[in-house]
């Protein structure tokens, strides 16, 4: 039976979540998976009054007859996953049964993070600035850039060794010689002392990763073996892949890099991080998700950034608070450049948040870039010519005002908000499959 997609268009924080939360209160799916990215995601869940920000369970966990899986794309901090697991079991939300993590998947490790944070403070310092100013690449700190460098070197750990004391303990003695290596670099660098950035000790390492091992066995699992079942069964057990980040946080995004995550996030990387072979039958529909607006946190070229009064009420009624940093999102209005590009990754798409850009008296959306006073329609090739690109504003549209989230049927919006979603799917070339007018699972418009 099908698996269907939910990939974010745009810079991540499209609201992924809710929709992937709409989708499964259909009763259809059996399974919600992610299959990149790691505790870099966010996404809120809120259980009775009690809000919890969670950022490596799928964002389906609210419902409880869905299979939750990790899978062998993703990069994995363990003792992340514990907190989550321990929070809604407190909560009385039953998902170590079944949380199933793909024995493939690699690890963050306690070293990563650290790693994260000194090797962007070396990139801030080879341009003469602090991280806090835009030096480094803005990481969440998280440990996921270092963490799949390492695994992609082959010095990483994987689900599979960790719950396994001798294979963890031999891959620690290969493992920590080379992070050692790269600590005392970074100690050199930055001027650190061995207690400000400590060199790792093989031994301490085991004693601090076994029993977490032991807590992730039950849950370790061939998951791709899961849903191959799943997927060639003939009853009803449909697989949700939910991305994280967006196309333009995707590290194989052109312009973005180096300003980008360290996954491919678009719906190219679904087989792969399931570990599943590719099979077109497999695949149901393809949705590319679309803020109203578009948002980013950190060091990105925005050049449709808002810049006028309307960048607070966008941020404030938005709610444009990152769920996993709390860092205040940069609002910006559409590029038409960037949403062609990012629509060729899905088949359908939804727009999200239209709720949000009410009271807004001309929204413009940027048609074509300038650099150096030439107008040009593709995107740039770098992140440098990207930065210093002007939008030209194409379309101009006045908008709507009135309380649109009661509305439940796209062609009872206002009818300036249609004509501004006719735009967008105009622009992408995708029909519009639904609209967001508000957070709650019920406020969308087909
Ligand atoms: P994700 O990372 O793509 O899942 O998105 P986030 O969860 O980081 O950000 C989306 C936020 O917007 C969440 O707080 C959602 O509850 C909220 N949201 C989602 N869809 C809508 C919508 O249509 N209207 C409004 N006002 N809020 C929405
Ligand atoms: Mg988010």
């Amino acid at each position: 039976m099908p698996l269907d997609i939910i990939t974010g268009l745009q810079r991540g924080d499209e609201g992924k979540g809710a929709i992937v939360d709409r989708m499964l209160a259909t009763g259809v799916y059996s399974w919600n998976v992610r299959f990149q990215g790691g505790a870099n995601a966010g996404h809120t869940v809120t259980v009775g009054d009690q809000k919890l920000i969670l950022h490596l369970i799928p964002s389906g966990v609210m419902h409880k007859k869905v299979e939750l899986g990790l899978g062998q794309g993703m990069i994995i901090d363990p003792f992340g996953l514990r907190e989550e697991v321990e929070q809604l079991v407190k909560l009385g939300i039953d998902v170590i049964n079944r949380l199933y993590v793909s024995s493939g998947a690699k690890l963050v490790m306690p070293w990563d993070k650290m790693l994260d944070w000194a090797i962007d403070r070396v990139r801030a310092k080879a341009v003469g600035k602090k991280v806090e100013e835009g030096g480094g690449v803005a990481t969440t700190q998280r440990g996921i850039g270092p963490a799949y460098a390492n695994a992609i070197s082959r010095d990483g750990i994987t689900v599979a060794q960790l719950i396994r004391p001798k294979v963890l303990e031999k891959r620690l003695e290969v493992v920590v010689p080379v992070i050692n290596c790269t600590i005392r670099g970074l100690q050199q660098e930055l001027g650190l002392s061995n207690d400000e950035l400590p060199e790792i000790s093989i031994a301490e390492a085991f004693e601090q990763l076994k029993p977490i091992g032991e807590w992730l066995t039950p849950m370790a699992c061939q998951l791709h073996n899961l849903l191959r079942e799943s997927l060639m069964s003939v009853s009803d057990k449909w697989v949700l892949a939910e991305g994280g980040q967006g196309r333009f946080l995707s590290v194989d995004a052109l312009c973005s890099y180096p300003s980008c995550t360290s996954s491919i996030t678009t719906s190219n990387a679904v087989f792969a991080g399931l570990g599943l072979e590719m099979k077109k039958e497999w695949i149901g529909k393809i949705i590319g998700v679309v803020k109203a607006y578009q948002t980013a946190v950190g060091n990105h070229p925005m050049p449709t950034y808002i810049g006028n009064e309307y960048q607070a009420q966008i941020q404030e009624v938005g709610g444009e608070f990152g769920a996993t940093t709390g860092r205040k999102r940069d609002c910006c209005w559409l590029n038409a450049l960037e949403l062609r590009e990012a629509a060729r990754f899905c088949d359908v798409i939804y727009v999200t948040k239209l709720d949000v850009l009410t009271n807004i008296p001309l929204i413009p959306i940027a048609t074509a870039l300038v650099l150096n006073d030439d107008p040009f329609t593709e995107l740039p090739e770098t992140w440098d010519e990207y930065m210093q690109c002007h939008p030209l504003y194409g379309i101009n549209m006045p908008g709507w005002t009135g309380d649109i989230s009661g509305i439940r049927k796209t062609e009872d919006l206002p009818r300036q908000a249609r004509i501004y979603l006719a735009k967008i799917a105009r622009i992408t070339g995708k029909r519009i499959i639904g609209v967001g007018v508000g957070p709650e699972r019920e406020q969308y418009c087909t």
